[in-house]
């Protein structure tokens, strides 16, 4: 496939997509109950009124029922029609109820009175707030370019905002920092390969009928998406076998069959001799890959060297582990569950390539359409809301110097990089960046190197934020806009393409609290300011209403059915009817597009930095009871996980004299310093990392109950590369060592390193 093939391909693979289910409501099923249509009482509701909607206390978007008493949010559930969740919800989705009235919130807009960054704020009216910021949109559109202007953002409340943006010809709207921080190796590999994004939003991965799976540092269970964990346990509750690589000992460890402690950064090592081990021993599926691969040969002579004798040391196992664990996978095929992963940005380059082994896995065991392996998505058709399209006199002009333009599989990804919109905001460079939006996402906490971020920050003319919290980033902010919670607004129907297809609505359990407004007003008001005409419905209830129709559905009538429609699903493909949806109708082993671009067209092993002397690598993942560094001030989630804890190997922490549960500090390659945190000892994780879990370490001091508790593991990730398919941010690149009562003490170095993994030189940090 070559490049400009893979960009057609990329653009039309909605289209694609569309072509392999349904996109009609033919195929509706009857529905279950009705919930709204009228309240009533269920055991232990205390007659409270039950309002259907779509949680976001994270982005998984489980349906939920709210329960009103006395106009008060009293309790929030799973919605019992859900297929995906049904009346389940995680502790995050249980806790709505305290964002909603967390005493913390964002109440009205506030104007920044000291400096930036210093805490200092004047309350203001949504008049002179949203003068101001338009004001200050246009005047530096119009002195440096519209690619001065750039915006970050994350989940549905933002679209709105990010219209404007777009309108105004900006090309510098990071859409999302989650994806160049989080998904965006993976989507690339598996949309070269398989031409759909396996693992964005949703993961398509039938982990309930596997009979086996494999994680590769893959966190399920601490990474908390209710059908997703809903699933995986199905399939182990049904008896499937479990291969888990993690160089720590996760809760998804905990169950496995064969758990792999690897080497961290060297996974890609155990999956090229996997694959090789595969095919040399033919454990491949004969019929499925010559029909539907192409670049086997290829494939099969760039792994040949990879042998369990060369990747033993590299990774740091046995190879009669590795023997093991690869044919108790093959042994499965076609039900065998390659998980793709999710959160990818760990090493960049080399991050793709990790992905591109995955999905060359999954082929050879002809996982792909089968039971149990990697599924399709069943897509439905979604109405289209006219009444947002923006118009101004804004024609959107290409930059001379694009910030996307050195990455070359880009075109069909959302925005710019965040890193090259932070660097070119420090240097000017290719051209100034002077105004930041940001929506949604408390990028300090997010993106590496958060010292250079608020550099960034400091080098703005006008900064602002549509939030709902005073975290970090809404500190920094000249204006801060409160934005309505999603208990408070409706927001865009969403259509889920899973096992079980399904359209849901999210709408306001109550009306917006305080002086808050909802995304959609917000974004009209400021609209109007800078004459453009985006918004032309009167409010978010009359858009909703209008994509609906476009379904041949109404509020009403989705209300009446419990809020939530099931569609019939197509998930499943015989092999020898297999068409992909890239341009061959094929999956792509090798990827000749990649070699054009210099880039492996066959995934190489291409070692990472490994830890300099005296430290290890800083490794993280996420507590079950958090969302990013959203959640910490919720008041039950708070409650329930305060803080976090520094995973320390035991026999590295005997070493060191240091105790379970003693405070320590972490301080990485560069100096930068932790807050204090408590040590974890555990023989679950290997001396040469320490892990931390994710968001903690508020600095906001706005934030009552999540100020100063636990360390963040961002502050400590000051060292990063950009992946050279896409340009997201690595995130495993930096090390730390152990700072006791004003002692530093070294790592000792207890695992020995081959040659082939050279260590990151502290004299070029
Ligand atoms: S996984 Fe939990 S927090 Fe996320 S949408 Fe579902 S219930 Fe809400």
């Amino acid at each position: 496939m070559r490049r400009r093939d893979f960009l057609k391909l990329s653009a039309s693979t909605t289209l694609a997509l569309a072509s392999l289910g349904l996109e009609t409501k033919e195929g509706f099923l009857k529905p279950c109950s009705t919930l709204a249509a009228a309240p009533k009482s269920l055991p232990g509701s205390l007659g409270a009124k039950e309002i259907p909607s779509v949680c976001e206390m994270c982005f998984w978007r489980c349906p939920i029922v709210a329960k009103i008493k006395n106009g008060k949010l009293v309790k929030i559930e799973g919605n019992p029609k859900s297929p995906a969740n049904g009346k389940r919800v995680c502790a995050r989705g249980n806790s709505g109820v305290q964002l909603l009235y967390d005493p913390d919130r964002l109440k009205y807009p506030l104007k920044r009175t000291g400096e930036r960054g210093e805490g200092k704020w004047a309350k203001i009216s949504w008049k002179e707030a949203l003068d101001e910021i338009a004001f200050n949109m246009d005047k530096i559109r119009k002195k440096y370019g519209p690619h001065s202007l750039a915006f970050f953002d994350h989940g549905a409340s933002a679209e709105f905002m990010r219209e404007i943006f777009q309108a105004l010809g900006t090309e510098n709207y990071s859409s999302e920092p989650a994806f160049y921080q989080c998904v965006g190796p993976v989507a690339v590999a598996y949309l070269t390969t398989m031409g759909y994004v396996v693992s964005g939003t949703r993961q398509y991965i039938d982990m309930a009928n596997a009979k086996a799976m494999l994680l590769v540092g893959t966190h399920i269970g601490e990474n908390v998406h209710v059908s997703h964990v809903r699933e995986f346990i199905q399939g182990l509750s049904k008896g499937a076998k479990l291969v888990v690589v993690d160089p720590r000992f996760s809760t998804a460890a905990n169950k496995a069959d064969i758990y792999l402690p690897i080497r961290p950064g060297t996974d890609t090592a155990l999956l090229l001799a996997w694959i090789n081990y595969v095919i040399e021993n033919k454990l491949y599926d004969e019929p499925f890959v010559p029909r539907n691969c192409t670049g086997f040969n290829e494939l099969k002579s760039a792994v040949k060297k990879y042998t369990f004798e060369w990747a033993a040391p590299i990774c740091d196992l046995k190879i009669e582990d590795m023997k093991a664990a690869i044919e108790l996978l093959a042994k499965a095929r076609p039900n065998t569950a390659i998980h793709p992963g999710r959160h990818s940005t760990w090493y960049g380059r080399g991050d793709v390539g990790r992905h591109h082994c995955l999905s060359i896995l999954a082929s050879l065991f002809g996982s792909i359409g089968a039971p149990g392996g990697i599924y399709f998505p069943t897509p439905i058709k979604k109405g289209h809301a006219h009444c947002v399209a923006c118009k101004g006199e804004n024609e959107v002009e290409e930059p001379d110097v694009s910030l996307r333009d050195k990455y070359p599989f880009i075109e069909a990804l959302p925005g710019t990089p965040t890193a090259e919109i932070i660097k070119a905001t420090i240097s000017g460079k290719p051209y100034p960046i002077k105004l930041w939006g940001i929506n949604g996402v408390n990028i300090i906490q997010t993106i590496p190197n958060p010292y250079e971020t608020i550099k960034a920050i400091k080098n703005l003319d006008f900064i602002f934020c549509e939030e709902m919290m005073p975290g970090e980033t809404a500190i920094w902010s000249d204006i801060i806009l409160p934005g309505a919670t999603y208990l408070e607004r409706y927001d865009s129907v969403y259509t889920y393409d899973l096992l079980t297809p399904y359209v849901t609505v999210r709408q306001p359990v109550t009306e917006p609290l305080f002086e808050v407004k909802t995304p959609y007003w917000i974004a009209k008001e400021l609209a109007k300011r800078l004459n453009l005409d985006c918004f032309r419905c009167g409010n978010e209830k009359e858009l909703v209403e209008e994509e609906l129709k476009q379904m041949g559905l109404s509020l009403e009538k989705l209300n009446a059915e419990g809020g939530l429609l099931k569609f019939k699903a197509n998930p499943y493909r015989k092999p020898d009817e297999l068409t992909m949806p890239t341009d061959t109708g094929k999956i792509l082993l090798s990827v000749p597009d990649f070699a054009e671009e210099d880039l492996d067209a066959v995934p190489k092993f291409v070692a990472t930095p490994a830890p300099p002397k005296g430290f290890a690598r800083l490794i993280y993942g996420r507590s079950p009871v958090h969302t990013f560094s959203r959640t910490m001030n919720n008041l039950w989630l708070n409650h329930e996980w305060p803080e976090n804890h520094a995973w320390i190997n035991d026999e590295v922490a005997a070493k060191l004299k240091i105790q379970d549960g003693e405070t320590i500090i972490l301080e990485n390659e560069h100096g930068k310093r932790s807050n204090p945190i408590k040590a974890k000892v555990t023989p679950g994780i290997r001396p040469d990392c320490i892990y931390m879990a994710h968001g903690f370490g508020c600095k906001s001091k706005h934030l009552t109950k999540a100020f100063k508790k636990g360390a963040s593991d961002q502050y400590l990730i000051t060292t990063y590369e950009n992946d050279p398919f896409m340009g997201a941010s690595s995130h495993r690149t930096s090390f730390v060592r152990i700072v006791k009562k004003d002692v530093v003490k070294d790592i000792p170095d207890l695992r020995p390193l081959p040659k082939e993994l050279p260590r990151f030189e502290l004299n070029k940090a």
